[in-house]
């Protein structure tokens, strides 16, 4: 029998979530495929959105050229822009649009010779990483127009914190950004998913949804109707009954307090596990819930069964997923779910 670990792709509940990102913008929506889309296997994501979404989003160039190649037509945005002249070449020749977010891409572009090009100029409105300074917003709209080189200009900007929906600054990030582009008549883009859910007077004419495309809330409590498009799932393939007072594996973590029946789970840190999960994190085997125990090791993990005597060799484990929120595993973990999609390895991924 193979390994039983596998990351299954629900492709169908890839294309309903990016239909409700579409519908709670009520815009535009470029679907967020960067990092191999999360983890979730960028071309076939797009290939998925290809007839539905208005177009894409990946972090650099080389991202971009891997999904033209898989054949995606549609409109492909760079979000970190190019890092040099050949970068901006390859935008030109694939007919990429590509982000500007600071004086030297401005520079690029306006030094390059051929057909011009769709950039999204990103506007620092507040969160002190990436992007030029508001103030300037009309002075570098003369300058691209003076050079010729850009067709579509479409406006851009990034919140900080729009995952704390009671904080004042995704409306402060807002404000100061359409200040300084009031009266300008080019497009605008501003909200992430959290922007999306939780911040309906920021939603402008485009959005970049990312994380509510893979089915996960970007916050606690509501899943505003997601469905999670992986599940990262496992079985029980060996089980080992411990005598009380008996440690278990790696530095002996966990001593069995009583008689216990340990489940040994096909999944370790070499498939993205994080290996400080704490003991007690409680992970879904078969129809209920284990703590996990021991320390986590590169191919496998440990799952306390003695109080599930129905469960053993062949019990599906579910690391995150469908049913068992991804969430909270990344909070024990001390990490976010972004960090876990994009950190599965080494597990064969399905599509379906
Ligand atoms: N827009 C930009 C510029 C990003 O960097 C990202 C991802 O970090 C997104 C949109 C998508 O964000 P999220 O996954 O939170 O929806």
């Amino acid at each position: 029998m193979p390994r039983p670990s596998t990351a299954l792709i629900d492709l169908d509940a890839l294309r309903h979530n990016y239909r409700l990102a579409r519908q709670r913008h009520g815009g535009r929506a470029l679907a967020v495929l960067k990092a191999d889309a999360y983890g979730h296997g960028a071309a076939r994501c797009a290939q998925a959105l290809a007839d539905i979404a208005d177009g894409f989003a990946v972090a650099v160039v080389e991202e971009a050229l891997a999904l033209r190649a898989a054949g995606i037509v549609q409109p492909i945005l760079v979000l970190e822009g190019a890092f040099d002249p050949q970068d901006l070449r390859q935008v030109r020749e694939h007919a990429l649009w590509t982000v500007v977010h600071h004086e030297e891409q401005l520079r690029m572009v306006e030094l390059q010779a051929g057909a011009p090009l769709n950039v999204w100029l990103k506007l620092d409105s507040g969160m002190g990483r990436l992007g030029l300074p508001p103030e300037q917003a009309r002075s570098l709209r003369q300058r691209l127009q003076a050079s010729g080189r850009v067709g579509q200009l479409t406006w851009m900007s990034h919140f900080a914190r729009a995952d704390e929906p009671q904080q004042p600054t995704t409306a402060a990030q807002t404000e100061r950004f359409d200040a300084a582009l009031a009266g300008l008549p080019e497009p605008r883009s501003l909200c992430n998913s959290a922007g999306i859910l939780h911040h309906p007077g920021s939603h402008r004419d485009w959005a970049r949804p990312g994380l509510m495309l893979y089915g996960i809330a970007p916050t606690d409590g509501d899943k505003l109707g997601l469905k999670p498009v992986m599940t990262l799932r496992s079985q029980v393939f060996a089980i080992r009954e411990l005598a009380a007072g008996q440690p278990l594996g790696y530095g002996a973590l966990h001593v069995a307090p009583r008689a216990s029946r340990i489940g040994l789970v096909a999944l370790g840190y070499a498939d993205g596990v994080p290996r400080n999960a704490p003991q007690g994190t409680p992970l879904r085997v078969g129809e209920g819930l284990a703590p996990l125990v021991g320390r986590i090791s590169m191919d496998m993990l440990m799952v306390d069964l003695t109080d599930r005597p129905e469960a053993g060799i062949g019990s599906p484990v579910e690391l995150w997923g469908p049913d068992h929120d991804i969430r909270p595993l990344a909070s024990a973990c001390g990490t976010i779910p972004y960090e876990l999609l994009c950190g599965v390895k080494r597990v064969p991924v399905r599509w379906s």
